[in-house]
């Protein structure tokens, strides 16, 4: 088994423990917070989109060698080595996104439930931006794999955010209900299925967040892209992994995708659409808080990280 499909396989495997099919009653729905004056804490930092406030929450993060076949998804390992020059390590930020968009408290996937290694950091993080994970009302998941979903269900199997609705791209919920039960994630599944509503690609999915289908990653991999005024953010997902990699050298196959054509021309397309529209980018696994541009050097690309 690759190290991704242990990733995903032991968050799903977490959630399924316990008594995921009997979730508690949810709490009564409450107004959302007013925000405080001053968000200071370590592993948060607010943002604007415009009028949208905004979030990075750190989860967690996940680290290893380049050169470790058994660990890294890129085969070419001595272009990868290069690339990172002498450090050689590997390392994954895990952030969800925060947006409080007119009355909604959406949250963007759910980190890995401190499952894989991760320090599980999501709920204090959620709670230190004045936000309850009862007041949350929408989970927009980019994807099923378990550094995304596996903050969904608590250690005694319940629904973290009881009173959200869980959006997904229709392929991607497909995907998640095949792979479900090689995963041991049943009852996981049973707890969710009710909250679930899934979308088509390009869905306007809350007032201000729109579903961008990003192929290759998984079979209904999404992006999100989050409009107000004449600003806008993209929630890229796994379409990359590494500020370095990803970007420098983004026709390198990564084996965590399930479809790696796809996954290369995504990455390419991003690029190009980042680089000459000046996009600002969200990359939920580049370094906390993940918020940069893309910008063309000689005959590539490099990332631009916010200061
Ligand atoms: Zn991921």
């Amino acid at each position: 088994m690759t190290f991704y499909a242990r990733l995903a396989a032991a968050s799903l495997i977490l959630a399924a423990m316990g008594a995921a099919a009997c979730s508690p009653e949810p709490e009564t729905q409450k107004a959302a917070p007013t925000p405080p004056a001053v968000l200071s804490h370590p592993d948060i930092h607010a943002f604007r989109i415009g009028q949208i406030q905004a979030v990075a929450l750190k989860d967690g993060e996940m680290s290893f060698a380049a050169a470790d076949r058994e660990m890294s998804p890129w085969s070419d390992t001595a272009e990868v080595s290069r690339l990172l020059g002498a450090d050689g390590q590997v390392h994954l930020s895990i952030q969800p996104l925060l947006v409080r968009d007119a009355d909604r408290v959406v949250l963007i996937d759910t980190g890995a439930g401190g499952q894989m290694g991760t320090e599980g950091k999501l709920l204090a993080s959620l709670r230190a931006a004045g936000v309850e994970p009862g007041q949350v009302t929408d989970v927009l998941i980019s994807h099923a794999h378990g550094d995304h979903v596996g903050g969904l269900a608590g250690k005694d199997g319940a629904l973290t955010f009881p009173n959200a609705t869980i959006r997904m791209s229709e392929a991607e919920w497909a995907f998640a209900r095949a792979g479900a039960a090689d995963a041991g994630a049943g009852p996981l599944l049973a707890a969710m299925t009710p909250k679930v509503e899934t979308f088509q690609p390009g869905a306007q999915v809350t007032p201000s967040i729109q579903a961008v289908a990003l192929a290759g990653h998984t079979p209904g991999h999404t992006g999100y892209e989050i409009v107000s005024g004449d600003e806008r953010l993209l929630y890229i997902g796994d379409a990359m992994h590494s500020p370095v990699i990803s970007v420098q050298a983004p026709e390198l196959v990564n084996g965590w995708d399930s479809d790696a054509a796809a996954g290369v021309r995504s990455r390419q397309g991003l690029l190009s659409r980042g680089a000459s529209g000046d996009l600002r980018v969200y990359g939920v696994h580049f370094p906390f808080p993940g918020l940069g541009r893309f910008q063309r050097r000689d005959d590539g690309f490099v990332w631009a990280p916010e200061d």
